[in-house]
């Protein structure tokens, strides 16, 4: 009989991942409270049924049914090996959930395999980024080096802002961000260096702003952020906050931490703006926290 003891199953239960087990014929026996949360079967509903029973129906990326034959436990326990995958499990609700799942065989302590496990985590954020990414990927509009959109589509993102601005009056905010010294960093670490660091800025710019805004790569060291629905004062904590985030980022070489800082002009659209002013205001902005000794926020 497998099944966790009482220690293993609350700690379990406070995981964040969903976990089951089944035995060798794939019935379930045990489920776990974030397995629970994440498709919406309580255990009572789950145990000692057939993971094969039409309940989670889990499917591949390509949308095929994996229940028969390619089923992730299956091939653990088949194989004895661990499989990941990337697949939609189906809420009690009927919609389809992406997650990450893993799955490995539980062995008794002869060696025998007496069934398998399955971890999952919810995959939602994650995978629309990477599907973002493939998307502007196949419109050229990703800038390779850091995967965050090019300067042709923070052009496009602005102009569709502006159209909004003016017909709504959705006021937005602009974030020109330059990083300090760069030719300096490159001069010292190296070109590779530079790029890691344009790279993992990209990343802490983007993790820094909600999924309604867009930080995309102006040019060499230069990002621009279309911040959504904001006011002057949120923009300044948001610009300060990306600032530090930046700051408190260092990537090692040779053992020992790089600094690096960012400098940002901040400015709110205005109804006289063209897109081209609103971003030359912004770059001049920019350009006075350079002159008050970089590593700053400028706001108009
Ligand atoms: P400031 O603080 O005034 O902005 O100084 P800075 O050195 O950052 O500015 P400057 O414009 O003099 O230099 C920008 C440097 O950015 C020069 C260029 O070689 C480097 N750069 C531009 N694109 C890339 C890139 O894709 N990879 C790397 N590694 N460096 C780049
Ligand atoms: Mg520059
Ligand atoms: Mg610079």
């Amino acid at each position: 009989m497998i099944g966790p003891n009482k220690f293993c199953r609350r700690l379990l239960d406070d995981l964040y991942d969903g976990v089951y087990f089944v035995d060798p014929e794939r019935v379930i026996k045990y489920w776990n409270k974030s397995a629970e949360r994440l498709t919406g079967y309580s255990s009572s509903e789950i145990l000692g049924r057939h993971c094969q029973d039409n309940i989670l129906m889990h499917v591949d990326l390509r949308g095929r049914n994996l229940c028969r034959g390619l089923c992730p436990l299956l091939k653990s326990m088949k194989e004895d090996t661990t499989t990941e995958q990337e697949v939609y499990l189906r809420h009690k609700d009927g919609h389809r959930v992406p997650v990450r799942v893993r799955a490995s065989p539980i062995k008794d302590g002869e060696g025998r395999i007496i069934g398998a496990f399955e971890i999952f985590s919810d995959n939602s954020p994650r995978f629309a980024l990477a599907q973002r990414v493939q998307e502007l990927q196949r419109l050229a509009l990703l800038d390779p080096l850091t995967e965050i959109g090019n300067r042709r589509y923070a052009e496009l993102t602005l102009h569709a802002r502006m159209n909004e601005f003016y017909r709504y009056g959705w006021k937005f905010g602009v974030l020109f961000m330059d990083i300090d010294h760069f030719k300096k960093i490159n001069d010292t670490y190296g070109h590779d260096m530079g790029d890691n660091l344009l790279r993992m800025i990209a990343r802490t710019l983007q993790n820094g702003v909600r999924s309604s805004d867009e930080v995309c790569r102006w040019g060499g060291e230069e990002f621009v952020a279309l911040i959504a629905n904001i006011d002057k004062e949120a923009l300044g904590s948001l610009a300060e906050k990306l600032r530090r985030l930046v700051e408190h980022s260092k990537p090692f070489f040779e053992n020992k931490l790089v600094d690096v800082t960012i400098s940002i002009g901040a400015t709110i659209s205005r109804l006289n703006d063209t897109p081209e002013g609103l971003i030359r205001r912004a770059d001049g902005i920019m350009y006075r926290a350079k002159l008050s000794g970089r590593n700053c926020v400028v706001i108009e």
